[in-house]
């Protein structure tokens, strides 16, 4: 079944055409990495799924949720982008915790705030959550008193706490030093097997490998290749492929 379907987007800042005319189906508790050079358009996509980034054009589609770019933004747009937003978990390279709230806190408030759950249910499912990513003996501390790998779990945490169609990784372990990045994989990897769907823009070639059931290589705002890992590491077919896994291995 599929859940993210992007037709023919496109997104330019100026004259630079960062995405030109990608296409992209993701289906239910699929594990999609994407790789490719720095500027090649990889976070570009992932902000317009969301509509962070407006596309110039295209359709994206998650579940029965479609945003058609460049329409005019009416009350029936902006509940749709709400929407999309809401059941889109988002992890960023540097993990954007709110610095005043506790682990807990930053874990609880999306489904109070924005689903209007219930304070005691929302606290429940935090806990919960940070206790599945290794984090119960830290939920009352500040993001400043946690290590990167710690924030980088505390975030996967919160954006799963909307529980989200897809989760999207942008770079999650490039701000992580080498010995904490393990942790965070073991918990993407972990929520992988549980069949979560999810895009992940990643260099991290052994997790790609492990876990992705489709590498795609962008670059210069095209996917280039696209295949399963041996395919894309082992018989890549384009020149561009080609030379970028030797400059990254
Ligand atoms: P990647 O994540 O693959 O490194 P990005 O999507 O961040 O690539 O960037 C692709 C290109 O778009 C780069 O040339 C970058 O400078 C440009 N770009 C990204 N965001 C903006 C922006 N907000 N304004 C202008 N240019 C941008
Ligand atoms: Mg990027």
């Amino acid at each position: 079944m599929e859940v993210i379907k992007l037709s023919n987007i496109k997104k330019s800042f100026k004259e630079n055409e960062v995405l030109k005319d990608i296409n992209l189906t993701v289906n239910q508790s699929e594990v999609v990495v994407i790789m490719g050079p720095s500027g090649s358009g990889k976070s570009t996509l992932l902000r317009c799924i969301t509509f962070l980034e407006e596309p110039n054009g295209g359709i994206v589609k998650l579940g029965k949720m479609e945003v058609e770019a460049g329409q005019p933004l009416n009350k029936k747009r902006k509940d749709t982008i709400r929407e999309l937003r809401k059941n889109t978990g988002f992890v960023f390279q540097q993990f954007n915790l709110f610095p005043h709230k506790t682990a807990l806190e930053n874990v609880q408030e999306g489904p109070i705030v924005i689903k209007k759950s219930d304070p005691e249910t929302a606290k429940a499912h935090a806990i919960e959550l940070l206790t599945k990513v290794g984090l119960a003996d830290r939920m009352d501390h500040y993001p400043s008193q946690l290590s990167g790998g710690q924030q980088q779990r505390v975030a996967i945490a919160r954006a799963l706490s909307m529980e989200p169609m897809v989760m999207l990784y942008d770079e999650p372990t490039s701000a992580l030093d080498p010995e904490l990045i393990r942790e965070v994989l073991q918990v993407m990897k972990e929520l992988a097997r549980e069949g979560m769907t999810m895009i992940v823009v990643t260099h991290e070639m052994a997790f790609a490998k492990d876990v992705a059931d489709r590498v795609i290589f962008m670059d210069g705002g095209l996917i280039i290749e696209e295949g399963s890992s041996d395919e894309i590491f082992n018989h890549p077919k384009e020149e561009r492929t080609k030379r970028f896994l030797q400059d990254v291995t």
